[in-house]
């Protein structure tokens, strides 16, 4: 297969995702943080997830993980493809829900409401369900032991710490509100968990 197809999905994937990312990133410098409940392994978190974000561009642009390469397959380039655009829809809908509410970090923003419409009606996570779409996609398109999971790893660890962390901080600025949307919804997976 030609090498540059499972190149060009992940700088497409990349391109698009900023794409839906930038406005809020933008409109998030704008809206006041009312309280920050960011912690110093909150930013370890981060940084983890920035080097995830990168190492798969570094795969696409340089041969330095090139000893890691293998072989890939129709089947996982066909599954990967299907992730990466389940996970891409997943990240627009639920930042177009979330609009000025959102934030990258742990912080509830002046005028902040609760969200429980649209993609968050069933579950509490949509965005991280979207992301870690998005990562099985790449660890399926990426035909490298390195890159490949990279993304999936850094986002696995940040799941495991921050989705408790944020629950906590959404309770304690909600309370009953959300008490009663975690008891309707699942976390991540509609039904399941
Ligand atoms: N965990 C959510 C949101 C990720 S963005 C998801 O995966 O879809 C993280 C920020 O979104 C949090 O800091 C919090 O301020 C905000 N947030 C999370 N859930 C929310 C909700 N249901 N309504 C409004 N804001 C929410």
């Amino acid at each position: 297969m030609n090498p540059w197809i499972p190149k060009a999905l992940v700088l497409a994937g990349t391109v698009v995702m900023i794409a839906i990312r930038a406005p809020h990133g933008h409109r998030s410098r704008i809206v006041k943080v009312a309280t920050s409940y960011k912690t110093p392994l909150e930013t370890g978190l981060l940084l983890l997830a920035w080097i995830g974000f990168f190492v798969p561009l570094i795969w696409v642009a340089s041969p330095v993980f090139a000893f890691a390469e293998y072989p890939l397959s129709t089947t996982s380039l066909g599954a990967g493809v299907t992730c990466l655009v389940a996970g891409l829809w997943l990240f627009y809908r639920s930042h177009a829900d979330l609009g000025k509410n959102w934030s990258i970090t742990l912080e509830v923003r002046e005028q902040h409401r609760l969200i429980t419409q649209g993609v968050y009606r069933r579950i509490r996570h949509p965005m991280y369900l979207a992301l870690a779409l998005y990562s099985v996609g790449q660890a399926l398109v990426i035909p490298n032991l390195v890159a490949g999971p990279a993304n999936l790893i850094a986002f696995a660890i940040l799941l495991a710490f921050r989705v408790r962390a944020e629950e906590r901080m959404m309770v304690a600025e909600f309370g009953d509100e959300y008490a009663a949307y975690s008891v309707r919804t699942k976390r991540l997976i509609p039904g399941v968990w």
